[in-house]
């Protein structure tokens, strides 16, 4: 029999509201998610591994305007986009991320060549640009990453002197997040990716729990791969990705009682708003919510495809 292979993806998570989305909003984000985790399933599909998987379905989601990541980041206080990415690879647990990021189109492109092409696992700002241009990478102009939506949600952000979650209540309803993948291939192989410009009105240098290994991205062969989205802080502090590697390994928790004791427990007792996707070794996904929505998709060891946004759904 063929081994099972499996990709689920995340668009960020936060306060979501039916009440203030719009058909062609949620079209628009449903046909992104659609075509990152199809084209990140196809590469699988074809024995391609996890890492490639993963790093494809990002990467659309990266070039969407309508996710805070890539393209769509939110802004600092400084009115610029800084981005952070990683990936990791459950193969000898290779890592690899960036943070800081303002001038490459995919962050996530740059922390996979961190991964495969350096001897480190976390650049950051101008080291990490100028590894990408001895890569040949372009150097993107902001100007690329900027939309109106995101600059009036700093506007707002800085009257009420908030740092804000990209989905969270604010006067632009359009909720739009960071984005992140989990897959598992036909080798038996997990792997993880997140990417994201973090929160709305951050201190400029301000790193979240995206590209911090065991915080917001995490993957271990025959245990489980994470990609986590919400307040950043938070799930720094509760190193939430590789704890739930730790209760499957520790307490041979399954992967949905472990997300959910991370989620559910410690992280909302700490106002830790967010979710996480996660796939463990047989290509069973999780998915975890603790606000009221998550943008997320998969297709799972059976091929079958889903999309959703609403926690209750
Ligand atoms: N976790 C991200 C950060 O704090 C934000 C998000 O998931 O929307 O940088």
């Amino acid at each position: 029999m063929n081994k099972p292979f499996a990709i689920a993806i995340h668009g960020g998570a936060g306060t979501i509201l039916r009440s203030q989305m719009t058909c062609d909003i949620r079209r628009e984000i449903e046909s992104a998610l659609d075509m990152a985790v199809s084209q990140g399933h196809e590469l699988l599909r074809q024995g391609k591994s996890a890492v490639d998987a993963v790093v494809c379905a990002v990467r659309i989601l990266e070039d969407s305007p309508h996710f805070n990541a890539g393209k769509g980041s939110v802004l600092t206080d400084k009115e610029m986009v800084e981005m952070d990415a990683a990936v990791m690879s459950g193969k000898q647990r290779q890592a690899g991320a960036v943070a800081g990021i303002r001038h490459i189109r995919n962050p996530v492109l740059l922390a996979r060549d961190v991964m495969q092409k350096s001897e480190h696992v976390l650049l950051i700002g101008e080291g990490a640009e100028e590894f990408a241009s001895n890569l040949g990478y372009d150097y993107t102009e902001q100007d690329y990453f900027f939309t109106d939506r995101r600059y009036e949600q700093l506007l707002a952000m800085k009257e009420q002197g908030k740092v804000a979650l990209s989905e969270s209540h604010y006067p632009d309803d359009h909720k739009f997040g960071t984005v992140g993948a989990v897959a598992l291939d036909a080798e038996g192989n997990l792997a993880a990716a997140t990417s994201t410009g973090g929160v709305t009105n951050k201190h400029y240098g301000r790193v979240g729990d995206s590209p911090i290994i065991g915080a917001g991205t995490y993957a271990e062969n025959h245990r489980v791969a994470v990609s986590a989205t919400g307040m950043g802080e938070v799930f720094i502090r509760c190193c939430v990705a590789s704890d739930v590697a730790a209760r499957m390994r520790y307490l041979q928790e399954d992967i949905h009682t472990a997300c959910t004791s991370v989620i559910q427990g410690d992280v909302k007792m700490l106002g830790g708003e967010g979710g996480l996707i996660a796939i463990d070794q047989n290509g069973e996904i999780h998915f975890g919510i603790n606000c009221s929505g998550m943008y997320r998709g998969c297709i799972d060891i059976h091929g079958k495809k889903q999309i959703k946004i609403y926690a209750d759904e």
